[in-house]
């Protein structure tokens, strides 16, 4: 008998979700023919962190189905407090209940406990992740009050970063074909890993409303949105056109508003010294209730509410988070009987995708970057397990935690036959492809990992410096000096590198730019798959006290990075710097343009064309990075992948680090 968990809304198929609607709505009426449906099973609830409505809902939704539950009052008076794992909890407790909901502040910790548990487990909730039971609320909610799901607008408010319900409603709206705007509250923007997956799982691209345009969506002024039937690839521009503006300013005007999802700060994921963030907190209060394009604009919350949401819009027809908390029964009875009937029926279970796993072949091996991944808090009861994205040909090596989809790049890869490694470049993507489906594709996070495993560099063929560190210098005078051209006082101009090799020539840029204008330029970095802020200052540009978010509203944006080729990279940069505030533009310098485009991004400023063929690969060496080097452009052919053996004409002179 195979069992059905739910632990993200991916796990259950949209028709899937329609059953469990009708189930919802057949459940409104207490004495239907399901009043006893689970008479004899029992449901143990483990909570480990705080909550009102999804444990006394589903606990209530349980009894009313006729069965009973089984509970701890509160987890810190279990064997968690002796030490016992979450994987051991769950094998234990699964014989004693038919079924377990479980909610936790690890990422990740829920499913973890699914695969120890022989029994089905709901997810109530697992730390930033998702909590997908509470998106069924939401979607019944939605669907009650406004008849359909398809085409309608809703806007998605407040602490977008860590709100778990916010990442699982938001693949949801995406799949059920609804318009999305967010408003995360400045430094609370969705976090880049759920747009990612929104984009590749259900090519819905989202180009964020930023925080600064709260204000004008409530006084009826401007506002971006992107929908799925209209995508305006705003993305994908590095220059904003004032007529692209004024464009936006008309479409949005005319945007109807049908629901406004508002969300609670959540004050307990902020990091020690984050209490900052987020200062600036949207409130939906009597000033929402007066405006006109809000008239039809119902408003859902999960609660708990702090100050983020008015007693006043409880008076108004429009605050329908009461009767949302009120679905929580019926709908969870539906989810159960789901389960339940699913235990029963032969039927396949859901509709799986077939994926690219990644699991070390060696004992050590890739980390989630998510510090609150249960494979870092907890790994004896969740070894690290990835799916390997390729972005397609040129694109980059990245991987995708399985339990709480953070993503990494990959940096250095390994071949565990030979025992060779290298550093990753798209010239090598079809070997490791194919290294990947021998289970002989090893993954480092640093040379030291892969050097302490046994494993040796590759050799690679002869290499050729076509920049100097007189040539490099040169070129970032020059781009310097053209940015000085094309940037007026006004514009309020930002370096922003891209992590890391970007970010030390941004820093190169500033200091020219400060010795031609004889003051500082501010400087950020923008980190593409990070956990931590995304976008960060680089703290010798600030004071001490200026430690709010960079506001990147109307300000020229400088970009910059080593290398461009594929031009995803910059794609991602450009969605999270759209996210953070509509600046005014967006210019891009890289070092070096290899071509081979795969997303229409040219650069504004360039050091050096280098049309290099696609099995060449090309190295930027920077002595801040590489430490005793002596700056330098290398190109360089590449390694033979076959069996690690170089092919005959790429004998050994030097070794890739
Ligand atoms: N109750 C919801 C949750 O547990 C929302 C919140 O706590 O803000 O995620």
């Amino acid at each position: 008998m195979k069992k059905r968990d739910f632990i993200s809304i991916s796990d259950l198929a949209n028709d899937e979700i329609e059953e469990i609607f009708r189930l919802a709505d057949r459940m409104l009426d207490r004495a239907g023919p399901e009043a006893k449906f689970c008479a004899g099973k029992i449901m143990a609830t483990l909570f480990y962190e705080p909550s009102t409505r999804t444990r006394l809902s589903f606990e209530s939704a349980m009894q009313r189905l006729g069965g009973s539950v089984i509970s701890c009052p509160d987890m810190r008076f279990s064997s968690t407090a002796k030490g016992e794992t979450i994987a051991d909890t769950a094998r234990v407790v699964a014989s004693y209940a038919d079924i377990l909901t479980v909610r936790h502040n690890w990422d990740g910790a829920v499913k973890a406990m699914a695969k120890y548990a022989d029994v089905p487990v709901i997810n109530a909730g697992d730390g930033s992740h998702e909590h997908p039971s509470q998106t069924l609320c939401d979607l019944y909610t939605l669907r009650k009050e406004k008849g359909k799901l398809k085409g309608m607008t809703v806007v998605l408010c407040g602490d977008l970063k860590h709100g778990r319900t916010v990442h699982s409603l938001l693949y949801a709206l995406a799949r059920f074909g609804a318009h999305v705007v967010t408003l995360g509250a400045r430094g609370m923007e969705i976090p880049q890993y759920v747009v990612e997956k929104l984009e590749r799982e259900y090519h819905y691209s989202l180009a964020p409303m930023a925080s600064d345009d709260l204000q004008a969506v409530v006084s009826e002024s401007d506002a971006v949105y992107l929908t799925p039937s209209q995508p305006h690839q705003l993305a994908l521009f590095t220059q904003v056109d004032p007529e692209m503006q004024s464009r936006l300013k008309n479409l949005a005007s005319r945007l109807k508003f049908d629901a406004l999802y508002m969300t609670r700060k959540q004050k307990e994921r902020l990091k020690e010294g984050g209490e900052g963030e987020g200062r600036e907190y949207p409130r939906i209060g009597e000033r929402f209730l007066r405006e006109r394009r809000f008239k039809d604009t119902v408003v859902l919350h999960p609660l708990p509410r702090v100050d983020e949401l008015s007693p006043e819009v409880d008076k108004d027809w429009r605050g329908i988070y009461f009767k949302q908390a009120a679905y929580g029964v019926p709908v969870r009875m539906a989810l159960l009987k789901f389960l339940f009937d699913a235990l029963e029926s032969r039927k396949a279970v859901g509709k799986h995708k077939t994926v690219n796993l990644f699991k070390s072949p060696e004992p050590i091996g890739p980390q989630c970057l998510n510090h609150n991944c249960v494979t870092r808090t907890e790994p004896v009861s969740a070894e690290p397990r990835f799916e390997a994205l390729f972005a397609g040909g040129g694109g980059g090596f990245v991987l995708r935690c399985c339990y709480c989809d953070h993503q990494l790049k990959v940096q250095y890869v390994g071949h565990t036959r030979p025992k060779r490694y290298c550093s990753y470049d798209s010239s090598l993507l079809e070997a490791v492809q194919r290294w990947l489906m021998q289970g002989e594709l090893a993954i480092f996070d640093s040379l030291k990992q892969a050097e302490e495993l046994g494993y040796e560099p590759y050799k690679v063929g002869p290499q050729r410096i076509i920049m100097d560190e007189a040539d490099i210098r040169r070129s970032i005078e020059q781009i310097s000096d053209q940015i000085l051209a094309g940037t007026g006082e006004r514009d309020r101009p930002l370096i922003l590198g891209v992590r890391s090799k970007g970010a030390v020539l941004a820093g190169r840029i500033a200091e020219q730019l400060k010795v031609r204008r004889n003051r500082d330029f501010e400087l950020g970095e923008i980190e593409i798959y990070g956990t931590e802020e995304e976008i960060k200052r680089v703290p010798a540009s600030i004071s001490e006290t200026e430690r709010e978010p960079i506001n990147l509203k109307d300000r020229a944006v400088i970009l910059v990075d080593d290398v461009i080729h594929t031009g995803r990279t910059i794609k991602s940069a450009l969605s999270i710097i759209f996210k953070s505030g509509r600046p005014r533009s967006v210019r891009l310098a890289v070092l070096v343009d290899r071509g081979h485009r795969e997303v229409p991004v040219k650069p504004d400023y360039v050091g050096k064309h280098i049309p290099s063929s696609d099995r060449e690969r090309v190295r930027v060496k920077l002595r801040e990075i590489e430490q005793d080097e002596k700056d330098k452009v290398l190109i360089y052919s590449v390694i033979g992948p076959d069996g690690g053996q170089p092919p005959p004409d790429l004998t050994a002179e030097a070794t890739v680090s």
